[in-house]
């Protein structure tokens, strides 16, 4: 897609002074200001290419550039006449609607989001077992902070007032006119020294450990806020929040079903008709588990209130335990005669009324 010539987004003509220039910027961006259009993606896109076109045409020595060589001209010499993002648009709102920024214009904007920083995301990994009893994690982040070792001047075009003054002879004398500086932007300020890996906003990425605090209960996509842990903004900006994306990694043994647990037990023939005691694992360490004798393949057992807590709630599910029957699969020649013998015998034979549900009644309990 060709670009629109940037004097015509921003319906001023090529001979336009920066006052015009900022006056129809302005007009622009309030017509088309994402809060004034939510959910409309023409006027966001218009609202960005008056803030490209603004980003150059403001700029003496860009807009020169442009004048000669037009959009070309904005490809090399640094100048990245790309497209700019949200970020870069309500930064650049400082100087153009005063110090205030631009929240005056919107009383209910969503509270200063222009001189805020951007939210950091990040996944966090959990066993089945820190989900369920809650856990304080230490992580890693990298986050844009203030840069030390940056040293101020005054800016080199404005001597540090930050205006632009120009004496103009009228007919009625001498008159002097003040624009904001393009150079500092009306700052009166500029970098001095800039230490390496701090950007042209002063700050640099810093690795930080942040401790967290999971609450029991929370699950796969679930989003957790810090406010204020995200990246720091130009000038002294509130920082934006740290979003930590929940994980879960399976569990071989236990698997989650909301808020219960549910396990598959494997037990002997004998264990099955003779009666046991096994160990299960549940979310909060291994129990001792009774398997009465005369056990069904099937059974489900209810360990009560060993599942998962309502994250912020009141409410604990359970571990069900399924149980499996093993069939030997290989016999000896004595374990083979023993089971010879018994096969006929009265005990050994099906009692479907006493068994547990069947394949047809399972699947009934799962679709209706
Ligand atoms: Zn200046």
């Amino acid at each position: 897609m060709s670009k629109r010539d940037y004097y015509e987004v921003l319906g001023v003509d090529k001979g336009a002074d920066a006052e015009s220039i900022k006056k129809a910027y302005r007009k622009m961006a309030i017509k088309y200001h994402p809060d004034k259009n939510p959910n409309d993606p023409s006027a966001e896109e218009k609202f960005k290419e008056a803030a490209e076109a603004y980003e150059v045409l403001s700029n003496p020595e860009k807009r020169s550039a442009y004048d000669r060589f037009g959009h070309q001209g904005m490809n090399g010499g640094g100048y990245g006449g790309g497209s700019m993002n949200m970020e870069d648009i309500f930064s650049q709102f400082g100087d153009i609607f005063g110090g205030g920024g631009f929240d005056g214009f919107f009383s209910n904007s969503r509270g200063g989001r222009t001189r805020r920083g951007s939210n950091l995301r990040i996944k966090l990994k959990l066993s089945l077992q820190e989900i369920a009893t809650g856990v304080e994690k230490k992580i890693k982040v990298k986050r844009l902070v203030p840069a030390k070792g940056v040293t101020y001047k005054n800016c080199t075009s404005c001597g540090g007032t930050g205006q632009i003054r120009k004496v103009v002879n009228t007919m009625l004398g001498q008159m002097v006119s003040a624009t904001t500086c393009p150079t500092c932007n009306g700052a009166g300020q500029m970098m001095d020294y800039r230490p390496p890996g701090v950007d042209s906003t002063g700050l640099e990425q810093l690795e930080e450990v942040i401790s967290i605090k999971i609450p029991a209960g929370v699950s796969e996509g679930m989003q957790l806020s810090m406010s204020g842990k995200g990246n720091s903004g130009p000038g002294g900006a509130v920082p934006g929040d740290l979003i930590i994306v929940i994980e879960e990694v399976e569990d071989d043994k236990l698997k989650r079903d909301g808020l219960n647990i549910i396990y598959d037990l494997y037990i002997s023939f004998s264990d099955a008709a003779l009666g046991t005691s096994v160990e299960v694992p549940t979310v909060e360490g291994p129990v001792r588990l009774k398997i009465d004798g005369g056990t069904q393949a099937g059974k489900v057992l209810r360990l009560k209130g060993k599942g998962i807590r309502e994250v912020n709630g009141y409410g604990k599910g359970d571990q069900l335990v399924y149980v499996n029957v093993w069939t030997p699969t290989q016999l000896s020649r004595e374990e083979t005669e023993i089971l010879e013998r018994l096969r006929h015998s009265a005990n050994f034979q099906p009692n479907p009324g006493k068994a547990e549900k069947g394949f047809f009644e399972r699947m009934k309990d799962i679709f209706s």
